[in-house]
């Protein structure tokens, strides 16, 4: 064991940039890799493809990534940010997961670590072996977090760090040198099922499960081709992840605000972007404007099909001129397609005629499919029509106590 005391730890990580800290062991999560490979082979992990049977158990025990770890350093930080609204300029604005807002955290956790691990090593006066993760392999970000009392795992499957809920980027340190590990943290959610509530795609099967293919984070995020026809009006503006099951909860609602450079928005479009300027944008211009960001990971293709689907959702007849447009001249089939279904989402009837010529000069199947399928499209019934609202308003601070949970 080293002298460095878990009070002296927590200061140098402050110093890094690292708001909450807490040290576990190395040893294997085996516990939390049978509940994974469990969730694989019942389906609920279905489309990450990368995520294999084989990962998990691999990633489940950090000598596997780090032969020489003694101890996990789990870091985190902060990100609420306290005085974002969407404009209310009219348009149709898409809404931004807040934990894409900043400046890439992959890049921003691991500049902290790293300084982190300086630190130590002149702390310690010895070189320190270590290993950076950051969403390498979540199974341990979030599980090295509740072992090593950083959170607690709410039923929305996030960690929910007390004082900050779950708007926390996790990380962790693995090294080599034996350090004290702190107590796990008692879970907190009691009856609360507020995010099972509040999910709008039933994505939360059942407390502390997420049904991936259903989760709007997914399918605007890693999904690369067509979002399911069902799911698609249950997404709302959402264009690049969701936040709403962690709106809702009230250990996030009580949640600090931080000012914290890395994680502002520099312009609208890293947060609220206007619908139509997503549909139109160049790749020039997503580069340019999402350089450095998580955002990135979505591509222009990807972004674009989701705000089609939003502006099906948000949208006004006024938009369907906007809609035909993409239809008719957008590069990437998937986004014509969507557009199609976005038209007879916003007004079927209004929409016929121009999605009836799109499909005598469109020549690729997907889109012709997607057409016709628009064209089928019935009025919708009296309790399934659309939001009149041009943007969904953001829910901010839901201001019940965390006692309200129990
Ligand atoms: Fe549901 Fe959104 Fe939470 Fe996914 S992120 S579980 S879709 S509320
Ligand atoms: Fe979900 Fe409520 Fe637990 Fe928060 S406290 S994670 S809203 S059950």
């Amino acid at each position: 064991m080293t002298s460095l005391t878990s009070v002296r730890l927590k200061v140098l990580a402050r110093e890094a940039g690292l708001v909450v800290t807490g040290v576990t062991t190395a040893a294997s999560f085996s516990d939390i890799a049978e509940m994974v490979l469990e969730r694989i082979r019942e389906g609920h992990m279905t489309g990450l493809e990368w995520f294999t049977e084989d990962r998990a158990r691999f990633s489940a025990d950090p000598r596997n990534l780090h032969p020489t770890a003694r101890s996990i350093i789990s870091v985190g930080v902060p990100y609420w940010q306290p005085d974002l609204q969407p404009p209310q300029d009219g348009e149709p604005h898409g809404r931004i997961s807040r934990y894409a807002w900043g400046r890439d955290y992959h890049t921003t956790l691991r500049a902290r670590m790293e300084r982190l691990h300086a630190c130590l090593e002149a702390e310690l006066g010895r070189r320190i072996e270590a290993r950076f993760l950051v969403d390498t392999a979540r199974i341990v970000d979030r599980a090295a977090a509740v072992r090593a009392g950083v959170g607690w795992y709410g039923k929305n499957t996030m960690v929910l760090v007390p004082g900050y809920g779950s708007w926390v980027m996790l990380g962790e340190l693995i090294v080599d040198i034996e350090l004290e590990p702190d107590t796990p943290l008692r879970p907190r959610c009691g009856r609360c099922t507020s995010c099972l509530d509040a999910c709008p795609t039933g994505a939360l099967v059942e407390p502390y499960t997420l049904h991936v293919p259903r989760c709007i984070s997914f399918l605007t995020i890693e999904l690369r081709g067509p979002i399911p026809r069902e799911l698609r009006p249950l997404m709302g503006n959402w264009v690049f992840g969701c936040d709403l099951c962690q709106e809702v909860c009230p250990y996030t609602g009580a949640a600090r605000p931080v000012v914290d450079p890395d994680f502002r928005p520099e312009r609208i479009e890293h947060c609220f972007p206007a619908l139509t300027w997503l549909l139109r944008m160049t790749e020039e211009e997503f580069r340019e404007v999402y350089r450095g960001r998580a955002v990135l990971r979505a591509k222009r293709s990807g972004l674009a099909r989701n705000a089609a689907v939003a502006l099906g959702n948000v949208g006004r007849p006024d938009d369907l001129a906007v809609l035909e447009e993409v239809l008719t001249r957008h590069d990437v089939p998937l986004v014509r397609g969507h557009a199609a279904w976005a038209m007879a989402r916003i007004d079927a009837a209004a929409a016929d005629p121009a999605l009836r010529r799109a499909l005598v000069s469109e020549s690729d199947p997907y889109v012709r499919g997607e057409i016709r399928q628009a064209l089928e499209t019935p009025p919708p019934a009296r309790d399934q029509q659309r939001p009149v609202a041009a943007a969904q308003p953001i829910q901010l601070r839901a201001r019940r106590t965390p006692a309200a949970a129990r």
